[in-house]
């Protein structure tokens, strides 16, 4: 079998000889175009003494004219191979990264919906099996069904993202209603927080009857996916995230951020592709499929927006987001 250094190596390793063997023969091209005009210019001299006519200076002319065509053409063709060698090795060598992301991602995402899958199921069928063979308290059915009954959720949950992430694929209708977006930040506000009672939620909201034509599930996906990961993404115990809304030249600006473990540069693009989860899924601590904040920028997308990531101060991220206050005609 070959090691994988060999197989990343050897791709670089033949394209180097090809350009080194090239380079040779245009060099072997020119000695021997110069060999050739130095022969035919001997020749042209000893047609003169035996004919003892005086036409060398146009003979010389006319070979100097070829030699510099033949040079010209060696130039022009070497550079043509040399660029559309170059191409293709760019071309391979682009396909060959992207297979290898696209291998990886498949990895992880096996890896974290098997994982994902499995937990909920293994700690539902303890509580029932705990059920058949224990005679319990009261109290300790009530704790074992609660526990089963999030764990019930959390399965749901995956589910529905998985067949919204599939819909998302082929042409999803939006119901675009009139909402009123302050009002809506507010109720997600106050349901997050009865789940995360110890985090520090601020709020900056310029007018308390922000109108915005959207989709009611897209608006509420997209706010409850950013407040969870700010959460999620934050080991410390110091957990804070603050919401800017603000409308300007008929366009709704959302700010998500929080003071969490913060994303790396290199990542920033990635974290919105389907099933993408920065890190290695291995080494991974959090629970998670790669799927919410794809499912966050379809949404925007949906709605004629945009959203990007930036650095928050002094850490953490923030996620921004662009949004027409009316939606065009998207049929
Ligand atoms: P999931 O949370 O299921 O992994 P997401 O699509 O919501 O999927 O996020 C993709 C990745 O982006 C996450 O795995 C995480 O590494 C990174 N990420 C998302 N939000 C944040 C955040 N607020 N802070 C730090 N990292 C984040």
């Amino acid at each position: 079998m070959r090691s994988p250094f060999f197989r990343k190596y050897l791709p670089y390793f033949i394209m180097i000889y090809m350009l080194a063997a090239f380079v040779w023969w245009a060099i072997l091209l020119m000695k021997k175009s110069e060999e050739i005009y130095q022969t035919k210019l001997a020749l042209a001299k000893l047609e003169q003494i035996q004919e003892q006519k005086n036409s060398f200076g146009t003979k010389q002319n006319l070979i100097e004219v070829e030699r510099e065509r033949q040079r010209m053409m060696i130039w022009g063709e070497g550079a043509v191979f040399t660029i559309t060698l170059l191409i293709g090795i760019w071309l391979i060598n682009r396909a060959h990264h992207r297979e290898i992301e696209a291998s990886n991602q498949q990895k992880n995402f096996l890896l974290s919906i098997t994982h994902e899958l499995k937990s909920p199921i293994a700690s539902i069928r303890l509580a029932l099996d705990t059920f058949l063979k224990r005679d319990l308290e009261n109290y300790q059915v009530k704790k074992l069904s609660k526990g089963a009954l999030n764990e019930t959720v959390r399965l749901n949950e995956l589910v529905n993202d998985l067949l919204l992430s599939a819909k998302m694929e082929n042409k999803y209708d939006l119901e675009i209603e009139n909402l009123n977006l302050s009002a809506l930040i507010e109720q997600q506000v106050i349901s997050f927080s009865k789940m995360h009672p110890n985090v520090e939620i601020t709020k900056n909201i310029s007018d308390s009857t922000m109108k915005i034509q959207a989709d009611r599930q897209g608006l509420v996906l997209i706010i409850s996916n950013l407040l969870e990961n700010g959460v999620k993404y934050n080991y410390s115990n110091d957990k804070k995230l603050n919401i800017n809304l603000l409308e300007k030249n008929n366009k709704i600006f959302l700010e998500i951020s929080d003071n969490g473990n913060g994303i790396l540069e290199k990542y920033k693009n990635k974290i919105f592709e389907k099933f993408y989860r920065a890190g290695n899924e291995e080494t991974r601590k959090t629970k998670g499929t790669g799927l919410g904040l794809y499912i966050v920028k379809e949404f925007v997308k949906f709605h004629q927006g945009t959203i990007e990531v930036k650095s928050n101060q002094p850490k953490g991220s923030i996620f921004k987001i662009t949004l027409p206050k009316t939606q065009k005609d998207n049929k």
